[in-house]
């Protein structure tokens, strides 16, 4: 299979991470009243044999990666450990949301060879942990929900002891469709609330607040001891007294790991930056999210969903089973 440019565009998926480095076509790195970016928000990006090793089978295997196609700063970091986040069912999405940079289109077809592909490239690069996130495809009756489920059992096939985080849409609330990936198994899954309820008509105006968080109860519910995560997204114009009313709404819909991470505005057409929230604002964070019963928060400037999700799984399970007193966990 001949080797393709991964990005010919030098377009940027998945906006909450980019804008870091200031490439070219990126954010100025000016926002905020015309602020320069805060100190803990410049960072180098950094690469090792693991990550050159990867980025050569994925492009052999025509396959996408959010790593990638979001220059995420800490791809160095996930690549040496050999964590990595694909994207599948294509590149355009049928929603916009008012932080994202993917491109709102009519979807190509269906790759039906795509769950294979992704078995193999996991196979080939050694990963461990594999988290697998998409576009909303409202144009197919099951939102894609099959290729999903697809990929989980694809991957484990391949590679038994992987762990595989799926990052799936809301499939319209279809529960047919959500029960068709829990049914896969996956070891985590991941719907995203991404902001507080007061801006989410706004931001995620194809999504819904109380969806997002039926959508994690369902999960839960269908499939016993099924790990649920989801993540906000800070400096969009909430409140910091805003998070902790959200983080009560996501722990009772039984969320078990929460990221937290700046938002960063991809261009100028996107949400402008509303604050650089402070390291210690998000250690606050993090103390009253677990104080509330979340298992585990990820919480920091430059923290994503996917960021060492495998060691947030890990920390998740070992705060879960310290609460329970050395039981079962989650
Ligand atoms: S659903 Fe929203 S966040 Fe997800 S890819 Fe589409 S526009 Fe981006």
């Amino acid at each position: 299979m001949p080797i393709r440019d991964h990005n010919p565009a030098g377009r940027r998926l998945h906006l909450p991470i980019v804008g870091v480095t200031n490439g070219p076509g990126q954010a100025t790195g000016v926002d905020v009243r015309g602020e320069r970016k805060p100190p803990w928000l410049k960072v180098r990006l950094q690469s090792g044999p693991n990550t050159t090793q990867l980025k050569s089978i994925m492009r052999g295997l025509d396959l996408n990666t959010v790593c990638e196609e979001a220059m995420c700063p800490n791809i160095g970091e996930c690549w040496e450990e050999r964590e990595a986040t694909f994207l599948i069912l294509g590149a355009k999405c049928t929603r916009r949301c008012g932080f994202c940079d993917v491109m709102t289109a009519k979807p190509d077809a269906v790759d039906e060879g795509e769950p294979e592909r992704i078995a193999q490239a996991v196979s080939a690069m050694g990963l461990r942990y594999v988290v697998i996130t998409g576009v909303a495809r409202d144009d197919l009756p099951d939102g894609g929900a099959r290729i999903w489920a697809a990929a989980i059992r694809a991957i484990r096939e391949a590679v038994p002891g992987c762990k595989v985080e799926v990052l799936p849409s809301d499939f319209r609330g279809g529960e047919r469709d959500v029960a068709t990936v829990i049914e896969a198994a996956p070891d985590v899954f991941a719907h995203n609330l991404e902001t507080v309820r007061r801006l989410h008509a706004r931001v995620r105006p194809a999504f819904g607040y109380d969806r997002t968080l039926d959508v994690l109860r369902l999960a839960k519910r269908l499939r016993p001891g099924q790990v649920v995560k989801s993540n906000l997204i800070l400096g969009m114009g909430e409140r910091p007294e805003e998070i902790s009313p959200a983080m009560v709404d996501l722990a009772e819909a039984g969320c078990d790991i929460l990221t937290m991470g700046q938002y960063l505005r991809p261009t100028q057409q996107h949400l402008p930056v509303d604050r650089w929230v402070t390291p210690a604002e998000f250690n606050e964070h993090k103390e009253a999210g677990e104080h509330l019963g979340i298992a585990h928060v990820e919480a920091g400037p430059l923290v994503r969903s996917s960021y060492h999700a495998g060691r947030q799984l890990e920390r998740a399970s070992a705060n879960s089973s310290a609460r329970v007193g050395g039981g079962a966990g989650l």
